[in-house]
């Protein structure tokens, strides 16, 4: 099949708004995709002479045709939380989450979520998540049975917590090993789906379980892992009284084993210069979760000094549902943009869709398959239209540069932008 339409995809992060070398624009070009594959990319002139003759062409002009939007970090089994009205992390957890991540215990519930986790993925543009799922096994079952059923790109991890939460959402050293073990082993590499290692973080997690965390590490060292690190300022003083022998809250991971290329560490918004170099030296990647750091008012990540020091350290970027309060990467920029305009900081428009779709697979090191649209790679992309609302379409009519178009998405654009979302090279988003 030839997909017709603009098309861009980032070669590298772009330094400055001029930076036009850091990305590929065709205002006619196309995607020649079969098997799930995007097989050639360019312009249509030069793409439609490698097609067989009489193949089947899908026009999306005027409209934006961009790789698939990547989410690094978000709960399914938050579906229903978003918008619980709580002070902070701490009371947000204990009133609402935990009581709702406890119904996970029952298949019926977890399938009929992850049933609607994925149609919003589509609905939103996102065509690759990287999710927690809840400590029960069910959860993961669900999760991943879905995401098998819809062919997507998908990384999730069963959640380790052995203490500081209900009963219900308790797992064992013993058990969490065993049943992360379990499912690696039913999930990993089936179809297109990812096993993360997935300690919820060093609050819920005893050391008996960071020590068994630390022997998944070693023995599935391909794998992701990922939990959160310095949310709030309660957080990571509880976390130092639970861990005296750490030096700081990076330190407990640290001392386990469990930083690395591979690790993805949600917020890291109250670093101290000693953690953002052991971030760098070990490779690690801080998560940004703007719309959550905002809701629950942890404060505002440095995404921009991050990228600057003398030890750069990686950065992506993600939603966080149920703390973040949109599905949306184009509302989630927009709040990036603004938590970087309050530090005096600047966000240009390419950075942004370049930590939405390139930089994010970076982060995943998963860019050899999706965040582009380079040959060879997965047939993941969307379809924006920067005219889809009529206050959209009315300020459309005075933008006249790539870099304004996107900007307006961005700023304006939910998932009523997407128009059309493709996964393994298929259709998905109409006929939801
Ligand atoms: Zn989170």
């Amino acid at each position: 099949m030839l997909i017709r339409g603009r098309t861009l995809s980032f070669l590298r992060k772009p330094e400055s708004l001029d930076d036009h070398a850091a990305y590929a624009y065709e205002s006619d070009g196309a995607l020649l995709i079969a098997e799930g594959l995007i097989l050639a990319s360019g312009a249509y002139e030069t793409v439609k002479a490698q097609a067989p003759e009489g193949i089947a062409e899908i026009d999306h002009r005027p409209h934006l045709i961009l790789p698939g939007f990547i989410d690094t970090h978000l709960h399914f089994p938050q579906m229903q939380v978003i918008g619980s009205y709580a002070a902070n992390l701490l009371e947000w957890l204990n009133t609402y989450t935990f009581p709702e991540e406890c119904r996970f215990v029952e298949s019926a519930h977890a399938q009929r979520i992850a049933t609607h986790f994925f149609d919003e993925m589509i609905r939103h543009g996102t065509t690759t998540a990287v999710a927690y799922c809840s400590v029960h096994k069910s959860s993961v079952d669900a999760f991943f049975a879905e995401a098998l059923r819809r062919d997507m790109r998908m990384i999730a991890g069963k959640v380790m917590m052995d203490r500081n939460a209900p009963q219900g959402l308790l797992d064992t050293p013993e058990m969490g090993y065993d049943e992360t073990r379990a499912v690696i082993e039913e999930w990993h590499g089936k179809g297109r789906n990812h096993v993360a290692i997935t300690p919820r973080f060093a609050i819920t997690s005893t050391p008996e379980q960071m020590r068994a965390t630390q022997t998944l590490i070693q023995e599935f060292p391909d794998l992701h892992v990922q939990t959160h690190l310095s949310e709030n300022r309660d957080e990571i003083d509880f976390t130092c009284s639970l861990y005296p022998e750490a030096q700081d809250y990076t330190d407990v991971y640290a001392r386990y084993g469990m930083l690395g290329p591979k690790t993805l560490l949600g917020h890291c918004i109250h670093l101290s210069e000693r953690e953002m170099d052991v971030m760098s030296d070990t490779g690690s990647v801080a998560v940004h979760c703007p719309t959550s750091n905002l809701f629950l008012g942890s404060g505002l990540f440095p995404l921009k000094k991050l990228g600057r020091r003398a030890k750069p350290v990686r950065v992506s970027v993600a939603t966080d549902i149920g703390g973040g309060s949109s599905y949306s990467m184009l509302r989630t920029l927009d709040e990036a943009y603004k938590i970087q305009q309050l530090q005096g900081e600047r966000l240009n428009p390419f950075e942004s869709y370049h930590l939405m779709t390139r930089g994010n697979a970076e982060a995943l090191s998963l860019a050899d398959r999706i965040g582009t649209l380079e040959p060879g790679t997965d047939a993941d992309f969307v379809v924006l239209d920067m005219a889809a609302t009529p206050a959209m379409a009315l300020k459309a009519e005075v933008v006249n540069s790539l870099a304004d178009e996107l900007f307006l998405l961005q700023t304006m654009g939910d998932d009523r932008a997407i128009t059309e979302t493709y996964v393994a090279g298929k259709a998905v988003k109409t006929g939801l």
